[in-house]
């Protein structure tokens, strides 16, 4: 045999063979299994078929050559071991058949107990438990009911119908009052159940009991279930699973039996202590079934206290060696403990920093792995506010939660009535069937935004994530009439000034004013909660962590923003800088008019008055952020969308001149707009008269925004201040392009800042595939690279992000071509690539070189990973995000493996 099986390929392994490492090959749970069997915990002897057997199984339709004979050799050892054989009449050993994935994986067949049981046996084993009929009864109805329904398919309510017949005829409804005679009945009904629904009879050969279900676990591996949820978590759909066959240990054999789960720390708030519930004479699946009521576990000391006080012990030991929150499933056999189940228990965001926090005080792990337990998704949860929703609150619709967050106000239906409300200190929430940049103003006023149309991807959705702002898309269920002021759902009809409460992480949609709670998390950033002084444990592990984090990364963390508040409240988030402040929004609402002026200039003469009169007000823009972010750098991107956006739609212009035609009023203006606009008209904007395009196209545009950008800082340097601007020039693709532009930003820059001190940098965006291409000539006329990873992954793509994210990505997520939207975390194949090469050949050709990223991937867990790899120098996102950035910048630089998040 043992010749035999050195040339074999190994498929079994004893527990005493394993170890926790061997998660790949033994799935979490036979890997533990392995490891408490080492630790020298008294767990029940087993093996574990190996996650290649079931690979081999799943590709060939058979189990694999000697496996058979593997199993064989281990299951005559196990029986040695025990003294006992599988399925003996007399005295039989039972076993039960577990399933084990690497990642624990709901939709997967579970476990079958009490294999080995058959007619004849069950007497056998009655004898084994000196004479105890009604507990053998019991485990062979269990049996049957188990494998019935996980390995055969056989509906489960049929045998609880038949429990609860049973019960009914007894007068009872608690399982326990029925005894032997009653189980033997039941056992009776249970196979004719079976009978009925396989068409044969319930297998009474032991070995087939074993050798099916070990195919039915193979088997459940495909199951449909278990695939959509590897989809939706990202779980690689070809690691198989393995299965556990272990003694069976009885905790239905009496009172002084019992079965239990336990946590060594609380997996809600990481709080210490004992947490765990017990249950007395019963077997495992009872616990979860909730068949009876458990007792809170620390009713065990009082139950039996020897084998309360042996599970604490090796709770601790287990935590000890784990470093980490464990859970753990026991079972009782008159007064003895056996150990059935451990693993790193799942936790919510709180108890992760929580927990992580009190091990490094334990001095179980230091701060790096601490850093490493924690991650930016879980941070960003605990920063949203959250619904106390304990009662009667029943949402009327459900749309998409397109950024998370809740959200309550009084609906509005334009952004200038969100203005007006949110001026008068009311919270609004902005609904529309869908937004436009037009709304901006009004998305920026309201607590929350509401749309019927549009998914995660829709304008909506992407400016409310920008902005850290609630936000539901696409509740298709609203009926939104505009022009009506008024939205009808589930056949109620909500009008203007009407209170709703959204929810952005569910997309649940109330009525009424659903009570908020505020986050502690946020208030500590915000500043107006000190770490130092209050005894929340969150706050204090969440402070501890993110000094950590910035102590440790080496990418700074700057922010996106584009007013003083703005800046100055991602200041207070630890923002080092500005990445990206962008001017366009300089030029909308009442300077609109400016910008009209400016694009229907006939003359020189016009355009430069209108030019000459937006100067003084970008110059306070500027002034107003230098002096949020004295003395830290800020990056100001020249104005980039073609400025046909900041006219009026065609359509309306031209109702707006046949109106004014008919009443006879003077449509002169109206006519030269609608011209411009005709003139102006782009098939594809995005590829357009924009960035760097316009300030070549268009005589002292830029020059107008270098002034006021030279301006402010020398106003600020003059009252004492710190000014550091970084001009950007955005969508270049050669490096022409940015030296004309830089040459005369250059002579403007000399002659505003003469003798202030000011400096003022030029760099460029890289954001066009042939400027990273190029990068290396860019790099001799830029003082720094920003990547414009939107646009890049726009241009890198080839597809426009507004016109693909609702149209196809569902299918390339479905097919597989994308992990994930390449617009929330960075294709470091492609797009990355691109990157790369930029950083690479930019800094070869000007050492030192200032690199830097502001799209909005800066504030992606990920692609943070990634920016630090390639060895970027910041990255910028919005003010909500930076402590997420913060802390996977500190994260990037303890691991060299990327992000273990799962
Ligand atoms: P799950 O992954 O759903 O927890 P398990 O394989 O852990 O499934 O088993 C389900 C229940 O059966 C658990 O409570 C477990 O402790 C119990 N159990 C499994 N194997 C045995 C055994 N050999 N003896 C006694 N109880 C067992
Ligand atoms: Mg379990
Ligand atoms: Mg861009």
């Amino acid at each position: 045999m043992a010749a035999q099986e050195t040339v074999e390929h190994k498929y079994v392994y004893d527990f005493a063979e394993g170890n926790k490492d061997l998660k790949d090959l033994l799935g979490g749970k036979g890997a533990n299994l392995a490891e408490m069997t080492n630790l020298g915990l008294p767990v029940p002897p087993g093996f574990t078929i190996t996650t290649e057997a079931c690979k081999a199984y799943l590709t060939t339709g058979r189990e694999p050559d000697g496996l058979a004979g593997q199993i064989e050799a281990h299951l005559e050892s196990l029986e040695r071991e025990m003294g006992r054989k599988l399925g003996d009449p007399d005295d039989p050993l039972l076993v039960s058949v577990r399933s084990g994935a690497k990642f624990s994986m709901p939709g997967m067949m579970e476990t079958v107990l009490n294999v080995g049981l058959n007619d004849r046996s069950v007497v056998g084993l009655s004898a084994q438990a000196g004479g105890n009929d009604r507990f053998a009864w019991d485990s062979y109805r269990r049996l049957i009911q188990m494998f019935g329904k996980t390995v055969c398919d056989v509906p489960g309510e049929e045998f609880e119908h038949a429990i609860d017949d049973a019960k009914r005829a007894k007068g009872t409804d608690n399982d326990l009052d029925l005894d032997a005679d009653d189980l033997r009945g039941l056992v009776d009904s249970f196979k004719k159940i079976f009978a009925k629904h396989t068409g044969r009879e319930f297998p009474q050969e032991p070995r087939e009991q074993l050798d099916l279900a070990i195919r039915a676990v193979f088997d459940s591996w495909n199951a449909e279930r278990a695939v959509v949820y590897r989809r939706q978590e990202r779980i690689p759909a070809d690691l198989g699973t393995a299965v556990n066959v272990v003694a069976m240990v009885f905790g239905n054999l009496g009172p002084d039996s019992g079965t239990g789960v336990a946590f060594t720390r609380d997996p809600a708030s990481g709080a210490q202590g004992i947490y765990g519930d017990y249950l007395a004479n019963a077997q495992g699946e009872d616990v979860v079934a909730g068949i009876r009521n458990t007792v809170p576990l620390e009713e065990l000391q009082r139950i039996d206290k020897k084998s309360y006080d042996e599970l604490l012990g090796y709770m601790a030991r287990l935590e000890e060696h784990y470093k980490d929150l464990c859970d753990i499933e026991f079972t009782i056999e008159r007064g003895k403990l056996w150990m059935l189940q451990t693993r790193v228990g799942k936790r919510t965001a709180a108890a992760a920093f929580v927990i992580a926090g009190q091990l490094v005080d334990e001095g179980l792990i230091d701060l790096d792995e601490a850093l490493h337990r924690v991650n930016g998704a879980q941070l960003a949860q605990l920063m949203f506010p959250r619904f106390k929703l304990d009662h009667e609150f029943e949402p009327v619709a459900k749309g998409i939660g397109a950024s998370p967050g809740a959200a309550v106000g009084k609906v509005v239906f334009t952004s200038a009535r969100a203005v007006e409300l949110a001026a008068e200190g009311e919270p609004v929430i902005l609904v529309r069937r869908e937004t436009n940049p037009d709304d901006l103003n009004g998305m920026i006023a309201a607590k929350g935004i509401l749309t019927s149309r549009g998914g995660k991807t829709s304008h909506a959705a992407v400016v409310a994530r920008g902005m850290g702002k609630t936000c539901v898309s696409g509740a298709d269920q609203l009926d939104v009439n505009i022009p009506a002021k008024k939205f009808t759902v589930a056949g109620q009809t909500v009008n203007e000034g009407d209170v709703v409460s959204i929810d952005g992480t569910t997309g649940k949609v109330y009525l009424g004013e659903v009570p908020v709670m505020p986050s502690e998390v946020v208030q500590y950033f915000e500043g107006t909660l000190d770490p130092e002084q209050t005894d929340d444990p969150l706050v204090r592990a969440v402070h501890r962590i993110m000094t950590h984090a910035d102590a440790t990364r080496r990418l700074r963390v700057r922010t996106n923003a584009d007013t003083g508040p703005d800046a100055a409240r991602a200041r207070r988030f630890g923002a080092e800088g500005i990445g990206l402040c962008r001017t366009e929004h300089m030029f909308l609402g009442d300077r609109r008019e400016l910008v009209e002026r400016l694009i229907l200039a006939g003359t020189d003469a016009e355009r430069e008055e209108a030019l000459a009169a937006l100067l003084p007000l970008q110059r306070e823009d500027f002034i107003e952020i230098f002096r949020e972010m004295d003395g830290l750098p800020v990056t100001i991107r020249l104005i980039d969308p073609p400025l046909h956006e900041f006219l009026p739609p065609l359509e309306q212009l031209a109702v707006n001149v046949a109106v004014a035609q008919e009443r006879g009023e003077d449509v002169a203006k109206e006519e030269a707009l609608l011209a411009a606009v005709r003139r102006m008209h782009e098939e594809n904007p995005m590829l357009g008269l924009r960035g760097v395009r316009l300030g070549l196209v268009i005589p002292g545009l830029f020059a107008m925004q270098v002034r006021a950008i030279a301006e402010a800082a020398v106003t600020v340097v003059r009252a004492g201040g710190s000014a550091c601007p970084e001009i950007m020039v955005p969508l270049v693709g050669a490096v022409q392009e940015l030296e004309t532009v830089r040459a005369e930003a250059e002579k403007i820059i000399a002659e505003v800042v003469g003798d202030s001190g000011v400096e003022v940098l030029i760099g460029t965006m890289i954001e066009v595939p042939r400027a990273a291409l190029t990068a290396g000539q860019i790099a001799e006329a830029a003082q720094f690279f920003s990547f414009g990873t939107n646009d890049l992954t726009q241009m890198g793509w080839g597809f426009s992000r507004d016109d693909v994210e609702g149209a196809f990505f569902w299918r390339y997520l479905e097919l597989g071509i994308f992990g994930i939207s390449p617009f929330e975390s960075i294709d470091r194949e492609g797009v990355g690539r691109l990157v790369r090469i930029a950083a690479e050949e930019g800094r070869a050709a000007r050492p030192g070189l200032k690199l830097g990223v502001c799209g909005e991937h800066g504030g992606d867990p990920d692609s943070v990973h990634f920016f630090h790899e390639v060895g970027l120098d910041y990255v910028s996102c919005s003010p909500f995000r930076v402590p997420v950035a913060r802390l996977e910048a500190g994260r990037a630089a303890v691991t060299t493996t990327g992000s273990d998040s799962r």
